[in-house]
């Protein structure tokens, strides 16, 4: 007789389609045509991991202490590194050991947060467009998403006063992510303290991703959420070496903030994973208290490129903004194609991936995302390539 088929739970079948995958498709298509494409879909960085940091992770490898299971919050040292850090860098003070947690990089820890907090039937405030790892960590949870919106006439902050009364009553976590992907935008100080109270009245817990905090242009520098007055009291930031220290393969990353907070994610931590190779752990203190000449000069690499493409994409007369941080262009798509079709048009006719909005969530559709993560020649071939397209 034959074995019953493997059913997927229910969680598994409520995760919405890969939308990427038309695009994924039609890529390999036209590779295994022979076309060269130039990928702007990406969002992982492709400057390499500064030398001395390589060099921390060696000598640490060798050591016998580093063999065994690492802590489960992370070595004290790995903690404090992010403490100092964060006062140099945001004047925030931390507890490294109550009010600082290390993950297996930030993705890790987002997804993990409703376990801790959200019971079946609450309801988690997740931006659209964003990250898919917010709503797919609450339907684990078996929470219910409520998307916000981000618009860009609200510079892509959510509405929070357009929020239903029922649904705030029933909230129990609020994803935020500034700098953001895919839009790029910035959050102003005025919105965190109008967050900081909402969550307050409403108390609700306050998940902010500040991932592309480092990856800041001209004279702009993000602010942490942390820096908002009262934060700590509502809310954790989750941060990561992964693209700062161009690091997204090494595994690292952190949440700081609310210790109540902290200990419910560190809870559901040490009963899945046994926490971060010490050694990679060393080398993350290498990071964040080495030298930081590389990464000023990956922000002046990826402001080069962005110049190209706003450059180019103005010269074509299609509208875009400048972004202010992260690696990322987000753009209107001209024309008035859907996101899809223009991307797959883009993909066909002159050989560009862009990423098509609506794949970051509905209110993604009419935009369309470039990645920063090639290099300046192949940016400027991409929008050469660009003129030749007939909307
Ligand atoms: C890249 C990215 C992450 C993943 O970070 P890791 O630390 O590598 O897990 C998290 N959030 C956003 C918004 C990202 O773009």
């Amino acid at each position: 007789m034959a074995p019953k088929p493997m059913e997927l739970a229910a969680r598994l079948k409520k995760l919405p389609p890969y939308l990427f995958a038309e695009i994924d498709k039609k890529k390999r298509e036209a590779r295994a045509r022979g076309a060269d494409l130039i990928d702007m879909g990406i969002g992982d960085p492709d400057l390499p991991t500064p030398p001395h940091i390589i060099e921390a992770l060696k000598r640490a490898a060798e050591s016998p202490t580093n063999h065994r299971y690492p802590d489960y919050e992370g070595l004290l040292q790995f903690r404090g590194a992010v403490a100092s850090w964060y006062k140099q860098r945001f004047g925030v003070t931390l507890d490294p050991e109550r009010e600082v947690l290390t993950l297996i990089g930030s993705k890790e820890g987002t997804a993990h947060m409703p376990l801790a907090f959200v019971n079946p039937g609450d309801i988690v405030l997740v931006p659209d467009p964003g990250y898919p790892v917010y709503a797919a960590g609450t339907w684990f949870a078996d929470g219910q998403v409520h998307w916000m919106p981000l618009r860009r006439e609200n510079g892509f902050m959510p509405d929070l006063a357009a929020i239903p009364a029922e649904v705030t009553h029933r909230a129990k976590l609020m994803y935020l992510n500034y700098p953001n992907n895919p839009t790029a935008a910035t959050a102003t100080r005025e919105f965190f303290e109008r967050v900081v109270a909402f969550a307050r009245e409403h108390g609700i817990i306050v998940c902010h991703d500040a991932m592309y905090s480092e990856l800041r242009f001209d004279a702009y520098r993000p602010p942490s959420f942390l820096e908002t007055p009262g934060a700590v009291e509502v809310g954790v930031e989750f941060h990561s070496l992964s693209k700062t220290y161009s690091m997204t393969g090494w595994r690292i990353g952190f949440c700081v903030g609310n210790a109540a907070a902290l200990a419910g994610l560190g809870k559901v931590k040490t009963n899945v994973d046994s926490g971060v190779f010490q050694a990679v752990q060393e080398a993350g203190i290498a990071a964040l208290t080495g030298p930081q000449e590389l990464s000023e000069q990956y922000r002046r690499t990826y402001q080069e490129r962005r110049d190209v493409v706003v450059a180019g994409l103005r010269a074509l007369g299609w509208e875009v903004d400048v972004p202010k941080a992260a690696f990322f262009v987000w753009a209107p798509v001209p024309g008035g194609l859907d996101s899809r079709a223009f991307a797959a048009r883009l993909l066909e006719e002159v050989g560009c991936v862009v990423t098509p909005g609506v794949g970051f969530g509905p209110s993604g559709e009419g935009f369309y995302r470039i990645a920063l993560t090639i290099d300046a020649k192949r940016l400027h071939e991409a929008m050469d390539r660009l003129k030749g397209l007939r909307l």
